[in-house]
């Protein structure tokens, strides 16, 4: 019957759904975030080539479209000066702080580029689920619940392996990922703008003081979007164009020559406050609503 083939189609990964007491729902998800996240148990080495296929040729004109409204990035805490303000859902530990269920799964673009042996090596339990959508990947056996001292740690870890914390464009997020320039689709996909800042969705920029700047490359590699390269003269420069405000370079320079600011009030952003406003901001800008 009906419900059989719903529920074979979530068992497959296909179809979002939430069970509570005796009710079921069922949603259409697309294909990212969604589908594809949704084979992080199951993947082979077949769809982790068309996958490659997929964002090599299709991907990055959606993130370009429609990127800003999927993830954001949020900078690492201690980049930034203890003084300032920080927006609760531009706080990765106060975004935690705030959920009843926080599941963990494994990096679903790492988990890929292992099956084609192009895994970076970095860590790889570390992107959270929140909600109904931690407990659809609980029951399908795709990640475990943890309590928010663990969370704290994981994301700590991926701060020190340089990480970049990307939840999904709401103030109440259904997850939370962690991310590498070399596997990860999304920053992947931004790498190859000229001018990643413009796609993103950040309140944070870096700044450098190229006069304390001790040339010892720390934050050349820790960039994941390649906005910190060294001069001629054996100084940094930092490419403001290419920054997405994670702060991972801030927390690693030795001589304190890079900090993290808030952008101008003109160009801070609220993200949508639910899920279902997020997801209907990107269907109305992609005018299928
Ligand atoms: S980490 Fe700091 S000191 Fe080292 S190259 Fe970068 S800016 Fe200069
Ligand atoms: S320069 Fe690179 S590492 Fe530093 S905040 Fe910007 S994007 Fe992040």
């Amino acid at each position: 019957d009906v419900f059989q083939k719903l529920d074979h189609m979530a068992e497959r990964g296909l179809l979002f759904r939430i069970i509570k007491g005796d009710q079921r729902k069922y949603a259409a998800i697309p294909f990212v975030h969604g589908i594809f996240e949704f084979q992080v148990g199951d993947m082979s080495r077949d769809l982790a080539e068309k996958v490659q296929v997929y964002f090599d040729e299709v991907f990055h004109q959606a993130m370009r479209q429609n990127g800003d409204l999927l993830l954001r990035t949020i900078p690492v805490n201690r980049s930034i000066d203890a003084d300032l303000r920080v927006a609760s859902y531009d706080d990765a530990v106060e975004i935690l702080k705030g959920l009843e269920k926080i599941v963990v799964t494994n990096c679903v673009c790492r988990v890929r580029a292992g099956r084609m042996e192009e895994d970076c090596g970095k860590p790889l339990e570390v992107c959270f689920l929140f909600g109904s959508m931690g407990q659809y990947y609980v029951d399908r056996g795709m990640g475990r619940q943890i309590s928010l001292d663990e969370a704290v740690s994981i994301l700590e870890t991926c701060h020190e392996a340089g990480l970049v914390t990307q939840p999904a464009s709401s103030q109440n997020p259904g997850g939370m990922c962690n991310c590498c320039g070399d596997c990860c689709g999304s920053l992947a996909a931004m790498n190859k703008h000229p001018k990643p800042a413009t796609l993103v969705f950040s309140n944070y920029v870096a700044a450098l003081d190229g006069d304390a700047c001790s040339g010892c490359e720390t934050c050349v590699a820790r960039c994941q979007m390649d906005a910190l390269t060294m001069n001629g003269n054996g100084v940094c420069e930092l490419t403001v164009e290419r920054c997405i405000g994670c702060g991972l370079c801030v927390t690693t320079c030795p001589s304190e020559a890079l900090t993290l600011h808030p952008k101008p009030q003109e160009l801070q952003r609220v993200p949508p406050e639910t899920t279902r406003n997020q997801m209907m901001a990107m269907a109305q800008k992609r005018g299928v609503v």
